[in-house]
């Protein structure tokens, strides 16, 4: 009831071409369900520190538009479609993991924003796989916008500006790192130097869309 409710004054649109959903469809049309971006192989991101990387999505088109939208606009709801997708790749691989960990944002990043777009994936996915999640770094500096800089600078921009904010209990040994966008890697590597000096053993990585 409440849902239909909802649906009426809130009629949910397509996540990437804005058409009104019918009433059997979720999150995406049946038209945009057909195209290749949905069906999208996963791309590994092979970096230091952490075993694999996967993306749910490739960061081009309409997926980078939803994400914008989802950023910078207000597209909240899309946090639970990007999950369900993320969600959906980590059921074609074999890893496992005890424990959901976002990808830290700077607190001043945040509060510009209004909310932290990592920790939100994180929450649906532990939803959705029932693994618990814990924000367990944070950012100790503020850092560069990753955009534009080679290789080498984004390893020195994010090197040490991130922190375990406690010790890692013995119970949680495999962590699953969450972001929106993963580039090259260098700061899910980071994370999961950090999340290794604190006590982890093993850390995965994956994120809602991914630079080809
Ligand atoms: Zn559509």
């Amino acid at each position: 009831m409440i849902d239909k409710l909802k649906r009426l004054i809130f009629p949910p649109r397509c996540a990437f071409c804005r058409v009104l959903l019918a009433e059997n469809e979720k999150h995406v049309c049946a038209k945009c369900a057909q195209k290749p971006y949905a069906l999208s192989r996963p791309k590994a991101y092979k970096g230091a520190f952490y075993k694999n990387a996967l993306a749910a999505f490739v960061y081009e088109g309409e997926v980078r538009r939803a994400l914008h939208r989802f950023k910078f606009h207000g597209g909240l709801h899309l946090a639970e479609f990007f999950a369900e997708k993320m969600a959906e790749k980590l059921q074609q691989t074999d890893w496992e993991f005890d424990l959901i960990v976002p990808v830290p944002s700077h607190f001043s990043k945040q509060y510009k924003k209004g909310y932290d777009h990592a920790l939100l994936l994180a929450q649906h996915l532990s939803r959705l796989t029932g693994v618990p999640c814990k924000q367990l770094l944070k950012k100790t500096r503020r850092t560069k916008p990753m955009y534009g800089l080679r290789v080498s600078q984004r390893r020195a921009n994010i090197m040490d500006s991130v922190a375990c904010v406690q010790a890692v209990e013995p119970r949680y040994k495999r962590i699953l790192l969450v972001d929106d966008i993963i580039t090259t890697g260098c700061t899910l590597a980071e994370c999961a130097r950090v999340i290794r000096d604190a006590g982890a053993q093993e850390a995965y990585g994956i994120t809602a869309a991914g630079i080809k």
